[in-house]
């Protein structure tokens, strides 16, 4: 019995870990075999080594031969199919995430260790000192994921069917009807855009998956995975595995901050800063509505902001998965109507108070309005979250610890 972790064989321009995990594992030798589902954990999403889709692999092992012979037959399996794997590289043309080279990790425990360095990988940027130390262990810097999937304590939020094909390049089909009857599928998370009809489920570019269905229900998926695969208008694949996943989870984020707006800035290319009593607070234009509220805030405003601090240059601060506005100055700020006539009031001068220019009523200074109304959690469409974001509203609710109000504006 044990655990075996894998990381870091893929890249921008191509490759996939779940693809080699899959691969591993159809390869085990006799008198091994995996129990339960394999894991694909996502980790900290802005880890500076990150590639292409983040996700290290872990899989539960029944291991029925001799150590010597394991060890023998692991080594064998990361040389012929995992180390090659090392120093790919594909420029991004986003300018400024700087792509790192692969370098793939592979490890295995006896025992299961503690969840410790998985909230950490999760949240944080870390480091193989920190890890605890695999009974076998193999390449770089990618068993620090692998051994944070290990570290994953398995509480499932979602599962992922995840089929592969043959082709690397070109268009991905599947079957549009079978597409469709699944769109309806409530246990089934984002197959569409649900803005634009476009599937969700077919990655871009060059990768050896050919679909990825999410959901929150592991007999729907796996239908859901065979229904697709099935489908006569659907390319054929070349294997398919279903995993448990931490996506969803929310596990990378911290309790929601609050803050006072002091300035709100329209960056180009429509991205919002928010300059608050918490620092920079970054709403980048894909995360929609996020975006819109954000551009309607002004100074004095009482928000909630959910995010992680990017310390990248040009995207530094808290870049926010989610944001409440709580409360602040009213909106189309206005004098009051005359009581006596019910002209619009004017200020009679400093300290003066109000007159009505008509009948010359007079009433203490003051200004009426709309009021804010609080908002409940505002976030981007589904295809915009990132993998491990959760639903916030149900999130937030599970979570009656965290204060919503924050601290009381000073
Ligand atoms: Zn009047």
């Amino acid at each position: 019995m044990g655990w075996l972790g894998l990381d870091d064989t893929d890249h921008l321009g191509g490759g996939c870990t779940t693809w080699t995990m899959h691969v591993v594992l159809s390869n085990l030798p006799r008198g091994v075999r995996p129990l339960n589902d394999p894991c694909l954990v996502r980790l900290y999403p802005m880890a500076k080594a990150r590639t292409r889709g983040n996700a290290a692999l872990a899989a539960e092992l029944h291991v029925d031969i001799p150590r010597e012979e394991w060890f023998a037959w692991l080594q064998q399996m990361w040389k012929e199919h995992v180390a090659p794997l090392a120093g790919r590289r594909t420029e991004s043309s986003h300018a400024t995430r700087k792509q790192v080279a692969s370098d793939p990790g592979m490890v295995w425990f006896e025992n299961k260790p503690s969840s410790r360095f998985y909230s950490l990988a999760v949240r944080q940027e870390t480091s193989l000192a920190e890890a605890p130390k695999p009974d076998w262990e193999a390449g770089g810097l990618g068993k620090i994921g692998a051994i944070a999937a290990v570290s994953w304590p398995n509480e499932v939020s979602t599962w992922e069917g995840i089929a592969w094909r043959g082709e690397l390049d070109g268009p991905r089909t599947l079957d549009e009807n079978v597409l469709k009857h699944l769109d309806g599928d409530q246990r089934l998370v984002a197959c569409r855009d649900p803005r634009q009809g476009r599937g969700l489920l077919a990655p871009r570019g060059t990768s050896p998956v050919l679909f990825g269905l999410r959901g929150t229900v592991r007999s729907a998926v796996k239908d859901g995975m065979a229904a697709l695969m099935a489908g006569s208008g659907t390319e054929p694949n070349t294997g398919s595995s279903l995993f448990r996943t931490n996506q969803g989870s929310g596990d990378h984020l911290t309790a929601p901050t609050s803050a006072t707006v002091e300035k709100v800035q329209v960056l180009r290319g429509g991205h919002v800063a928010l300059t608050t009593s918490d620092g920079t607070w970054l709403a980048f234009a894909p995360s929609g509505p996020v975006r819109d509220l954000a551009a309607q805030l002004m100074p004095g405003d009482r928000v909630l902001g959910i995010g992680l601090v990017g310390e990248d240059e040009g995207r530094k601060g808290r870049h926010l998965e989610a944001l409440k506005h709580l409360s602040g100055p009213v909106r189309q700020r206005r004098r009051p109507s005359c009581t006596a006539c019910g002209r619009r009031m004017k200020s009679a001068g400093r300290d003066q108070g109000l007159r009505c220019p008509t009948c010359k009523h007079r009433d203490v200074d003051r200004w009426v309005g709309e009021e804010v109304m609080p908002t409940a959690w505002i976030q981007p469409p589904v295809d915009r979250r990132r993998h491990l974001a959760p639903d916030i509203n149900t999130w937030a609710s599970e979570r009656p610890d965290w204060t919503e109000q924050g601290p009381a504006p000073s």
